[in-house]
């Protein structure tokens, strides 16, 4: 086993977190930086939800291409929801994040915040005000 002095120890996480990769998105050949900062931030992509599989192309597509794959796949998962399946839905139960995405959790529409389906499946019940987007079927009368 090896013991590092703290001084020593500090470098070797330095170096260990240092691992940002210039990689081209596979979708439009745009350059994007892949991996932790070396102050510690994670990846951008660990704000994503995690509903893609490794084996899947995410790994090599920029932020904005991976914005419109991600939402593509919620869009195609929300269709098969019903306001019945929808308080049991899969992204609730998916580890909670703070970090909200435009475009995944919501859009802006005239610099309003409308929320997404995804944002209220995330929450797993109906908050009853009515959203645009309520997948739980509440309607305000
Ligand atoms: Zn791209």
């Amino acid at each position: 086993m090896f013991i590092f002095s703290s001084k020593k120890l500090n470098k070797y996480y330095l170096y260990k977190m240092n691992s940002i990769k210039v990689k081209n998105c596979s979708a439009c050949r745009t350059p994007f930086n892949c991996g932790d900062t070396p102050e510690g931030s994670k990846c951008w992509c660990k704000n994503f939800p995690p509903i893609f599989t490794p084996t899947e192309v995410v790994d090599c597509l920029c932020f904005s291409c991976f914005t419109a794959a991600c939402s593509t796949k919620i869009d195609k998962y929300v269709a098969t929801l019903s306001s019945e399946t929808a308080t049991n839905n899969k992204a609730k139960d998916l580890p909670k994040t703070t970090h909200l995405i435009e475009g995944i959790d919501y859009y802006l529409e005239n610099g309003n915040y409308v929320f997404k389906a995804w944002f209220h499946l995330k929450r797993g019940h109906c908050c009853t005000n009515g959203c645009r987007h309520c997948p739980y079927g509440f309607k305000k009368i």
